[in-house]
């Protein structure tokens, strides 16, 4: 089928408008008119060719929300109507321990991207939700609970799932103290989630400008990084810390906060990151880990937890058109906490 999308055609040039084809549905395939879509940091770096694989054109967006225009013969879980989502993934080998686990993220044969993927069948490259339509194999479309806002929702499907998923590994719930690092769109969705979830959670921040914002979000309370004493009296306060910095830093001066056991979860694609001393990992037997998104069964749990919790991502809505901006507007952190693509916007 014929679509349209907006696509960068070279890592210096703006995304513009580009007409492209969507695959006829295959018998388990979902075809979805995209109503919103969420702006990640990634859809920035792909356009940009800041990992330097990107393929031009390149058409980002993997926080899709949509409605169901047509299925295919096989397609038993989705119906024509239904508000239905899709997030950073549209396949997987559907048959490795991890995808029969549900954590098709850790696919052993690698999943399939929603944008600059591989389509295991045709070879094609994957293009995203800036566009009008989908088309995705049915096991990896989401059903959109009833009662969730799908205005805002759309921010879930990445920064939601890639902070519930190490809150549900490492067993957050009621008396969990947890410590979250940077408040953008990922930390603000670790604040909700962690706090839904019953936990006493803390936003770690270098400034203290967002510390209302912190609690509003449902933090009980901030602790300043750059306050030394502040760090010393914080000392063994949290079980989990999740780290949602996007850029290189030090995670030295976090080790301490961490309770015995502890755990360090890094949820941002960094790359190298600052030199560290082993201490602090012996003396408390903590750990660093990381964490990519979550599997499908985890997100559909996660969308679930959100409608019966009234949870939703903090939203600035823009129009397609708009999106350069919004990414220049994300450079500079200005944003709070996510922007959506208002899908009605681009017309054909
Ligand atoms: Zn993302
Ligand atoms: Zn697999």
């Amino acid at each position: 089928m014929q679509t349209i999308g907006f696509a960068a055609h070279s890592a210096s040039s703006n995304l513009a408008p580009f007409n492209f084809t969507r695959r006829a549905p295959r018998p388990n395939d979902v075809v979805m008119e995209i109503l919103y879509c969420g702006v990640c940091h990634s859809d920035l770096h792909w356009a940009h060719n800041d990992w330097g694989w990107t393929t031009f054109p390149a058409v980002p967006g993997h926080e899709i929300v949509g409605r169901v225009i047509e299925v295919g013969a096989a397609v038993t879980k989705h119906q024509i109507g239904d508000h239905v989502a899709v997030g950073c993934m549209v396949d997987s080998c559907q048959h490795c321990d991890q995808c029969q686990k549900g954590e098709e993220q850790l696919c052993r044969e690698g999943s399939t991207g929603t944008y600059g993927g591989t389509d295991r069948i045709t070879k094609d490259m994957t293009y995203g939700g800036y566009s009008k339509h989908l088309v995705v194999r049915e096991e990896f479309v989401l059903r959109m609970p009833d009662g969730l806002d799908i205005s805002k929702a759309a921010p879930l499907l990445c920064a939601g799932i890639t902070t519930w998923s190490p809150l549900r590994t490492w067993k957050v719930g009621p008396g969990s103290r947890v410590g979250v690092i940077g408040l953008g769109g990922l930390g603000h969705m670790a604040v909700k989630l962690a706090a839904g979830l019953g936990a006493h959670v803390t936003v770690v921040s270098r400034t203290a400008d967002k510390a209302a914002d912190a609690k509003a979000l449902g933090a009980a309370g901030m602790l300043l990084s750059t306050d030394a004493n502040a760090m010393t009296d914080a000392a063994n306060a949290f079980d989990l810390i999740i780290d949602t910095v996007p850029i290189k830093h030090d995670l030295q001066p976090y080790l301490p906060l961490l309770d015995v056991d502890g755990t360090l979860v890094i949820v941002g694609q960094v790359g190298p990151m600052a030199e560290l001393s082993t201490v602090p990992l012996l003396m408390g037997r903590r750990r660093i880990a990381g964490s990519p998104i979550g599997g499908i069964r985890e997100t559909q749990e996660m969308l679930d937890f959100c409608a019966e919790n009234n949870i939703l991502p903090e939203v600035e809505m823009i129009r397609m058109d708009e999106i350069n901006a919004a990414f220049a507007r994300m450079e500079k952190s200005d944003v709070r906490y996510r922007f959506v693509v208002d899908m009605a916007s681009l017309q054909a």
